[in-house]
């Protein structure tokens, strides 16, 4: 006997994503056996490895890398973060996020570009240092990246 519902690569399934933070639609993009390996996020573009929607026991559950130890993590309170969050949300109002240019470090900002990045999401540049590094605002609070700039006039 056979089934007929079978996954194969090229299905639609749904599955955690990470960068998403949430299940999204995703196409598989590599079986193993009758297993879904890989997946693509039909939301990001993310190619990862098939997280099920729902936590099956303690099945699959993915063994995160120890914190170093001396890192000063978490040090930032929940205060902290929503005035990250408020003053974001006031330096990109009236902005239209559609706008936003995808982040990548080839790609060229100046101060005041909106964009889009693959795992913070929208930023704000704020500042430039030649000869490659921005400052981002971005909801959680500021970063610097590497990008190209636009030469100084
Ligand atoms: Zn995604």
């Amino acid at each position: 006997m056979v089934t007929k519902n079978e996954l194969t690569a090229g299905s639609d399934v749904e599955s955690r994503c990470l960068k998403c933070k949430q299940i999204t639609n995703h196409i598989i993009v590599a079986m193993v056996g009758e297993k879904v390996a890989k997946v693509q996020c039909n939301v990001c573009g993310g190619r990862h490895n098939y997280r099920p929607a729902e936590p099956a026991g303690t099945a699959g559950v993915p063994k995160t890398a120890k914190k170093g130890k001396g890192q000063a993590t978490g040090g930032r309170s929940a205060r902290q973060t929503k005035a990250a969050a408020d003053h974001f949300a006031e330096m990109v109002a009236g902005r239209d996020p559609a706008l936003a240019k995808a982040y990548a470090v080839t790609a060229t900002f100046k101060q005041g570009d909106l964009l889009d990045h693959a795992f913070f999401g929208l930023g704000l540049v704020v500042a430039t240092t030649q000869p490659n590094k921005i400052e981002v605002i971005f909801r959680e609070g500021g970063k610097i990246l590497i990008c190209v700039l636009e030469k100084p006039k």
